[in-house]
């Protein structure tokens, strides 16, 4: 029978916003002494906005802002959602495209005019041979402000530059300073670029940050680090952190987050909150110590 002590915790998380889902999170959660955490919508807000949008000389602005709001309307990621909301706020209409694919953790692509059209991460534009040189100044600038930054390639010339900016989580980094004063080692896993990440982490005091990361990834770090004796928790909100989330001693969705992500956790914060993991941690605390 589930102690007493351990319903009215789980009771009382409700009550919060912080629900957990099994006994065994609420016993994990004061043993954890690693937290790993997703970037996008778990330290930041999620909900990324358009900050720069420039074209290579000789290419009409008008025309990739079509071409890239047709393509961003397939695809669910949040910085798709920045580009379609900029596109539409200047009443761009969408360019006639097919055969459109979403590349996981890199970017989209289509064909438009005979031509393959490719938008992500810069890394994405390299591997398909396509030489960026003329933006790797601008891409490098704005990284290092925390954006991150898209290219767009039509064949195999770079034609634009689109950075995004989200802003980091009124609550991150108070729930940060606390969890490691508790003398929990905190890490951000992300997909996206190493120099972006660094620079959100630092904002938040974080300096251990593993960048570029496809969700298989994600969930390889975790089990090295369970391997160690490490106990892990993992904070995400994505399909891509997914599997990680499951592996985790305790998986923390953000209740902001996808259905994916939440199915996956043991734990899950409605608000996405970050604050609700010292909640969760101390109402563990407590119940454990009336069962002791
Ligand atoms: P995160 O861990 O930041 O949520 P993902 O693994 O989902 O990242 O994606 C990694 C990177 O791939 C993004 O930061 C972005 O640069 C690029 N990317 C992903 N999806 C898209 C898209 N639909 N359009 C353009 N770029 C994309
Ligand atoms: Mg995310």
């Amino acid at each position: 029978a589930t102690p007493i002590s351990v319903t009215v915790g789980i009771g009382r998380g409700a009550r919060d916003g912080v629900l957990i889902k099994d006994a065994e999170a609420l016993e994990s959660l004061e043993k954890i002494n690693t937290l790993l955490i997703d970037k996008t919508g778990t330290l930041t807000e999620g909900k990324p906005t358009l900050q720069n949008f420039s074209v290579a000389a000789g290419e009409s602005e008008a025309n990739l802002l079509a071409l890239s709001m047709a393509l961003e309307q397939r695809s669910e990621h949040p910085v798709a959602h920045a580009i379609v909301s900029y596109a539409e706020a200047r009443d761009s209409k969408p360019a006639e495209i097919s055969d459109f694919t979403s590349i996981t953790g890199k970017g989209v692509s289509a064909r438009f005019d005979g031509k393959t059209v490719l938008l992500g991460n810069p890394a994405l534009l390299n591997e398909r041979a396509i030489d960026i040189s003329d933006f790797a100044q601008q891409v490098t600038d704005l990284q290092m402000l925390g954006h991150t930054v898209m290219l767009m390639g039509v064949d195999q010339k770079a034609v634009a530059l689109l950075s995004v900016a989200d802003k980091i989580k009124a609550s991150s980094k108070e729930a940060i300073a606390q969890l490691q004063q508790q003398g929990i080692q905190v890490i951000v896993l992300t997909g996206d670029n190493a120099i972006t990440a660094q620079a959100v982490a630092k904002q938040l005091g974080l300096d251990d940050v593993r960048a570029d990361l496809l969700p298989a990834d994600k969930f390889r770090i975790v089990q090295e680090l369970q391997a160690q004796g490490r106990v892990v928790a993992m904070a995400g909100d994505g399909i891509n952190d997914a599997p990680a989330l499951a592996q985790a001693d305790v998986g923390i969705a953000m209740g902001s987050g996808t259905d994916v992500a939440m199915h996956s956790a043991h734990v899950v914060l409605v608000k996405g909150d970050l604050g609700g993991i010292l909640k969760a941690r101390s109402l563990s605390h407590q119940a454990m110590k009336n069962i002791r």
